[in-house]
């Protein structure tokens, strides 16, 4: 994200030169940097064990595709607990192993996406008022439902399957 203000005070941006990254815009009042960075998120293949997959129905996302959890970093969070909190939150499942996948550069809204697989347990689902419907899926059906176009959840799961050899 491109900052010409301090989120913080509101002051106009200068430019102060900061080590190898050259010059990066900066508050004198706050005495902070800020970097033109991409918003973190996490995007999260869930799997069962029955070897099912989690997909999620989001119509702002998509209203004829399903895609994977995902969801933006906290402030304060590690990776890993966005991972388990967004399941949680978007699904009502418990998250009892993580694995990391791959990382990925969503240009159109300028985000970083760390790609994992949660394993959970099966159990009812407790979705969130974001999410519009869910289901588990047989890993040789999803081709047919997951968003591949303008979404990174079809790459997450190519890429997930090949680490899982499934
Ligand atoms: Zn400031």
């Amino acid at each position: 994200m491109k900052f010409s203000y301090c989120p913080i005070c509101r002051e106009k941006l200068s430019e102060k030169n900061i080590g190898d990254e050259g010059l990066v815009k900066y508050c004198i009042s706050c005495e902070r940097p800020y970097f033109d960075s991409p918003s973190s998120c996490v995007e999260v293949l869930v799997i069962n064990e029955h070897n099912q997959v989690l997909l999620l129905k989001q119509n702002y996302i998509s209203k004829t595709h399903w895609g994977v959890v995902s969801g933006y970093v906290n402030n304060g969070e590690t990776l890993e607990e966005a991972v388990v909190r967004e399941v949680l939150e978007e699904t009502g499942q418990q998250v009892e192993k993580i694995q990391y996948v791959e990382s990925y550069y969503f240009k159109p809204k300028e985000l970083i996406m760390a790609g994992y697989i949660a394993f959970v347990k099966e159990r009812p689902f407790n979705n969130s008022n974001e999410v519009d419907d869910l289901k588990w899926y047989e890993i040789g059906e999803i081709n047919k439902y997951i968003a591949r176009i303008n979404n990174m959840s079809g790459i997450h799961f190519d890429n997930s399957m090949r680490l899982l050899n499934l």
